[in-house]
C-alpha cells in the first residue's frame, strides 16, 4: 500500500527523524535554517536515511572521490531529505510502479552513489563546434533571448544528483559584478532581445540586493518583455518563497519601466510526483497570488521517473496546483551521470502513450539539448510518423546514431543519446551497484556497449521496453480511471442508465435564469 492516496506526496514529520527530533516548527519553516543546516556529510545523512555499513562506506568513498576532483557532491536541504522515505532502498510506491525494483526517487536525485563514478566514456559529443556564446553573464544561443547567469552553480539549496552543471568547487566564487554588468550592457544593447532568463545555479539563491539590482536594470530596458527566473527553490526549499521575496520581484521588475509591465515567470524543476506536496502547493499559490506563471521542465531519469505512470502522475499533479508541465528534457550526457539517462527511443513511446491520456496543456514537449551548442531539438509529441511502418517507434529500439537537425538549420550525424562502455565494464559497474543496493535488477543503466575498435555491439537492458500493445492504458492508469462502470469516452453508450439517474436527481428539478 502506498502511504496515502492523495494529490499530494506526504513528507516524513521532521521531528520523528533523529536528526531534527528537536528542532521546533518555527525553525522548520525558517528557510535561513534550512540553508544552515543542510546536509553535507555522511554522519548527517546516516541520521535521516538507513545506510547499512557498506552503503555507507560506499557513499564515503564516491564522496571522497568526487572531492577530489575539485566537486562538492553532497548538499540537501532538511526540508527535501525529508521527502526520502526512512528506508530509500525499500521505497513505498504507487502500485504498478515497480517498487521492488526501484529506489526512493528523491534519494536518487539527491545522494550521489557509487554510480557517480562508473561509465566515464560520454561517447561522441555534438561536433558543432561550439565557440563561447557569451558575453560577461550573459550566454546567447537564440535571436531573441538569452540566459543571464547571475548565480554561481554552487548556489543551489540542493544539489541535484544529475545536475548538468558540475559542481566544480572552482566555481565557488561568486559571478562576479562586472560579469553581471557586461552581461546587462549587452542586453540593453541588443535589441533583438526580448526575453531574458535569469538564471545560475539557482536566481532566488543570490543575496536580495543582487536580485533587485537585475531586475531593476531589467525593468529600464526598453526591449525587454519578459523575465523568466530559474530556480528548484519552491520543490527543495518551498519555505524561501515568501512574500517579502514575491514583493520584490514584482516591484523590481517593473520598477523602471516606461512601456507595457514586463511579465515574469518562474521556471521550476519538478522531477517525480514524490516532489509535489502541501508545501510545494503552498509556495506555488504564493508565486500565483503575486500575477506571475509557473512553467516546470521535467528531466527524464532512468530509474527516477522513467514510467508511464510516473510522468502522467507527475505533470496531471503539478496542473492541478498551478504550475504547468513545459519540457520533458533528456538528461544530459556528462560524466558520472550516464546512468539516469533514458534512450530517446522509450522517452517518444511515453510520450506518444500519454498523448489523449491527459490533457494537451498538462503534455509538455519532450526535448533534447543537443550538446556542442545546438540548442533545444523537439523530440515528441507527434502523431505523425514519416517512417515506413516496418520502423514504427514502438519497436525496432537501437540507440545508435541518429541525425538531428538544430532549430538554426544545422546538422548533426552520429549524434549519440547514451554513454559507452563496454561487456566487461558494464558487468564490473552492475555488480558494484547491485551490492551496493542490496539486490539485482535495480540498476539497469541504459549504455551502448561497442567493441575495441569503438564499434556499437548493443544497448544494455533494451529488453525493459514498455509494452503497451498488451495492456490497456486505462488499466496502466487504473489510480486514475476511478469509476470502473463509466465509459472511458462516450457517455451516450450508457445513456439510457443515465437518463434513469438524472429524473431521480436534483439537476432534473433545478432552474437558473
Ligand atoms: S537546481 Fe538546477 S542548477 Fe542547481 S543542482 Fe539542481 S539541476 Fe543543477
Amino acid at each position: 500500500m502506498h502511504p496515502k492516496e492523495d494529490i499530494f506526496y506526504e513528507a516524513r514529520k521532521f521531528n520523528t527523524i533523529e536528526l531534527w527530533k528537536n528542532v521546533t516548527g518555527e525553525q522548520w519553516y525558517d528557510a535561513d535554517w534550512q540553508i544552515k543546516n543542510t546536509i553535507r556529510s555522511v554522519e548527517q545523512l546516516k541520521r535521516v536515511i538507513k545506510l547499512n555499513s557498506l552503503q555507507e562506506s560506499e557513499i564515503r568513498r564516491t564522496l571522497t572521490v568526487l572531492n577530489k576532483e575539485g566537486k562538492e557532491a553532497l548538499r540537501i536541504t532538511p526540508y527535501y531529505a525529508s521527502l526520502m522515505q526512512a528506508d530509500p532502498f525499500n521505497p513505498k510506491m504507487l502500485p504498478g510502479e515497480k517498487s521492488k525494483k526501484r529506489l526512493d526517487p528523491v534519494f536518487w536525485q539527491s545522494v550521489p552513489t557509487p554510480a557517480n563514478l562508473l561509465f566515464p566514456d560520454t561517447g561522441l559529443e555534438g561536433a558543432m563546434d561550439e565557440k563561447s556564446r557569451s558575453y560577461g553573464a550573459a550566454y546567447q544561443r537564440y535571436p531573441n533571448r538569452l540566459a543571464l547567469f547571475v548565480a554561481a552553480n554552487t548556489s543551489c539549496a540542493s544539489y541535484c544528483v544529475h545536475c548538468q552543471r558540475a559542481k566544480s568547487l572552482n566555481s565557488c566564487a561568486n559571478v562576479s559584478h562586472t560579469e553581471i554588468n557586461k552581461g546587462l550592457f549587452y542586453i540593453g544593447y541588443n535589441k533583438n532581445i526580448d526575453e531574458v532568463l535569469v538564471t545560475g545555479g539557482d536566481a532566488l539563491m543570490i543575496s536580495r540586493g543582487r536580485l533587485q539590482y537585475v531586475l531593476e536594470e531589467l525593468s529600464r530596458i526598453p526591449h525587454i518583455r519578459v523575465i523568466r527566473i530559474a530556480t528548484r527553490v519552491p520543490v527543495v526549499m518551498p519555505m524561501g518563497i515568501t512574500d517579502e521575496l514575491l514583493e520584490l520581484i514584482k516591484f523590481s521588475a517593473n520598477k523602471f519601466n516606461g512601456g507595457p509591465d514586463k511579465y515574469v515567470y518562474f521556471m521550476t524543476h519538478i522531477n517525480h510526483y514524490h516532489e509535489i506536496t502541501k508545501d510545494l502547493a503552498i509556495a506555488a499559490k504564493k508565486i500565483r497570488n503575486h500575477g506571475f506563471t509557473i512553467r516546470n521542465q521535467t528531466v527524464l531519469l532512468n530509474h527516477v521517473n522513467d514510467y508511464y505512470k510516473t510522468l502522467a502522475l507527475t505533470f496531471t499533479r503539478m496542473f492541478w496546483i498551478g504550475i504547468h508541465p513545459y519540457y520533458l528534457l533528456q538528461c544530459h550526457k556528462e560524466k558520472g551521470i550516464v546512468h539516469f539517462i533514458t534512450p530517446i527511443q522509450i522517452g517518444k513511446i511515453y510520450m506518444k502513450h500519454l498523448q489523449g491520456w491527459i490533457s494537451g496543456i498538462t503534455m509538455p514537449k519532450y526535448a533534447g539539448n543537443i550538446e556542442g551548442g545546438g540548442g533545444k531539438v523537439i523530440l515528441m509529441p507527434s502523431g505523425h510518423d514519416t517512417f515506413h511502418k516496418e520502423f514504427d517507434i514502438d519497436d525496432k529500439i537501437s540507440e545508435s546514431y541518429a541525425m538531428v537537425h538544430t532549430w538554426d538549420g544545422k546538422e548533426l550525424s552520429k549524434y549519440e543519446a547514451l554513454g559507452r562502455t563496454t561487456y566487461e565494464e558494464f558487468e564490473n559497474g552492475v555488480r558494484i551497484m547491485d551490492d551496493f543496493i542490496g539486490k539485482k535488477g535495480v540498476f539497469v543503466p541504459k549504455l551502448i556497449v561497442v567493441d575495441n575498435n569503438g564499434r556499437h555491439i548493443e544497448t544494455t537492458n533494451r529488453t525493459k521496453l514498455p509494452k503497451f500493445e498488451k495492456i490497456k492504458k486505462s488499466k496502466l492508469l487504473e489510480y486514475d480511471v476511478r469509476d470502473k462502470g463509466m465509459p472511458l469516452t462516450n457517455p451516450v453508450v450508457i445513456s439510457d442508465e443515465i437518463d434513469k439517474q438524472f429524473k431521480k436527481s436534483n439537476y432534473c428539478k433545478k432552474r437558473f435564469d
